[in-house]
């Protein structure tokens, strides 16, 4: 059964779809850091946010608590609206025949890999077999690349130092760096700014957190992305289901609130672009 429910009318102006390219179907959610809970949402649930929101399509990501299999066979009940990632874990056996397996039989677009939770370096050789039967296939690798509140996931693990060297090792490698590096935004940009294959996006660390200042910091680093040329390199994501599509998009739209001065905006253009346009070259066909 295939379940689809377009959005009523075009969400942009363009005629680029509206894309979350950063969902779970279920996931830990830290807002009380003491006591993290677990989210978990029904395909029937998680169209109706899409459409709600205006977004015609997701990539649904592989995870700790969702497998492969799992996200093959959600993604498989609306293919016309979500992008399956895959996942593996090189440390324990994820190797280039697992990625191939897993685009081949399972009909996952994408791969997503956690070195910060898996425990290695990014640019450890064991991985590069990953790297390369990924970017034989086209395959773009979206990393985990943020610091995560346990203390056993070691920020070292994230080092965008570390991505430099496999963008540069593996160029024609579609690279997505989630969560913006955070808490390294500023380097991570700079990375995609080195790199013509490098994305970040935009997920999770401008949602559910301590303060009502995160919008700032978003607007924040949205002008250091404009200042450094690589705002065309966002990406919209969200972490759904921890944080939902609308006010996640309805906080980016609205975010020139936060420019005290004309030179301090970001161009409206730029930012709808950043949940249609930007995303294009890493979509399927
Ligand atoms: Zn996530």
């Amino acid at each position: 059964m295939t379940l689809t429910r377009q959005a009523d009318k075009p969400a942009t102006s363009n005629d680029s779809p509206r894309v979350d390219y950063h969902c779970h179907i279920s996931m830990t959610e830290y807002a009380d850091i003491e006591n993290p809970t677990v989210v978990s949402v029904t395909l029937e649930e998680f169209l109706a946010d899409l459409d709600e929101a205006g977004f015609q399509k997701a990539v649904v990501l592989s995870d700790k608590r969702t497998s492969p299999e799992q996200v093959s066979a959600f993604v498989s009940r609306a293919s016309d609206r979500l992008i399956g990632f895959g996942y593996v874990n090189p440390t324990h056996g994820g190797s280039g025949d697992e990625v191939l397996k897993q685009r081949g039989e399972l009909g996952l677009f994408g791969l997503k890999l956690y070195p910060t939770t898996d425990g290695y370096f990014v640019n450890d050789p064991d991985v590069f077999p990953v790297y390369e039967a990924a970017s034989g296939i086209g395959m773009p690798i979206m990393f985990h690349h943020a610091g995560m509140p346990d203390p056993g996931d070691l920020l070292k693990h994230s080092d965008p130092a570390l991505i430099d060297e496999v963008a540069y090792s593996f160029p024609e490698l579609k690279i997505v760096l989630a969560h913006l590096g955070y808490p390294r935004v500023d380097e991570t940009l700079y990375v995609a700014r080195k790199h013509a294959n490098v994305w970040c996006d935009i997920s999770w660390p401008y949602g559910n957190i301590n303060h009502p200042s995160y919008p700032f910091m978003l607007w924040k680093d949205l002008l250091t992305a404009l200042n450094l040329g690589v705002i065309n390199k966002l990406i919209f994501g969200t972490d759904y289901p921890g944080v939902r599509q609308r006010p996640y998009m309805d906080m980016m739209l609205n975010i020139n609130r936060y420019a005290t001065h004309e030179d301090l905006k970001i161009p409206q253009e730029m930012l709808r672009s950043i949940a249609t346009d930007n995303i294009d070259p890493l979509t399927p066909p």
